[in-house]
């Protein structure tokens, strides 16, 4: 009788003193890996112009089919995407569309707070893509 609680009691015990895996989010957030599949960042040339030349490449190969874009040219008709939006809702974040993209102008970042109230604000549009992602969510100072 009281073997089988003495067994329980030092199971819990294991637990209680053993290395903690959880995190308190969002007091603590987990440090990702730098390979880490998160939002899609489109990247510049260092002139600032966008490096996207509106291949469709992307949009082509994404399984998830949430990569719309316009094509537009400049007057030397370089082309670039006039209307590019990634809706986040659908993706599946394989990372296809990095690796597709001959002119390195899509990359995905460690940003992993997506979430969103809305579907549509999961619609990411050119402007949103083109800036680095902001945490969402600070971690909370708790008081005193
Ligand atoms: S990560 Fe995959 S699903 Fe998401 S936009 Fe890129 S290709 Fe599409
Ligand atoms: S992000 Fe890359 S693959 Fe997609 S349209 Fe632009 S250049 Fe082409």
């Amino acid at each position: 009788m009281i073997l089988p609680l003495l067994q329980g009691l030092k199971l819990t015990l294991q637990y209680f003193f053993s290395k903690k895996i959880t995190l308190q989010y969002p007091e603590q957030k987990w440090d990702v890996a730098p390979r880490w599949r998160g939002r899609h960042v489109l990247t510049k040339h260092a002139s600032g112009k966008i490096r996207c030349v509106a291949c469709m490449l992307c949009a082509t190969v994404c399984p998830a089919e949430c990569i719309s874009i316009e094509a537009a040219a400049e007057p030397d008709n370089r082309k670039y995407p006039e209307k590019y939006e990634l809706d986040l809702g659908r993706c599946i974040f394989c990372g296809f569309c990095v690796e597709v993209c001959p002119k390195e102008a899509i990359e995905m970042s460690t940003a992993y707070e997506l979430s969103e109230y809305s579907r549509e604000d999961l619609i990411l549009n050119k402007e949103q893509l083109l800036e680095p992602p902001v945490a969402r969510y600070e971690p909370v100072k708790k008081a005193g």
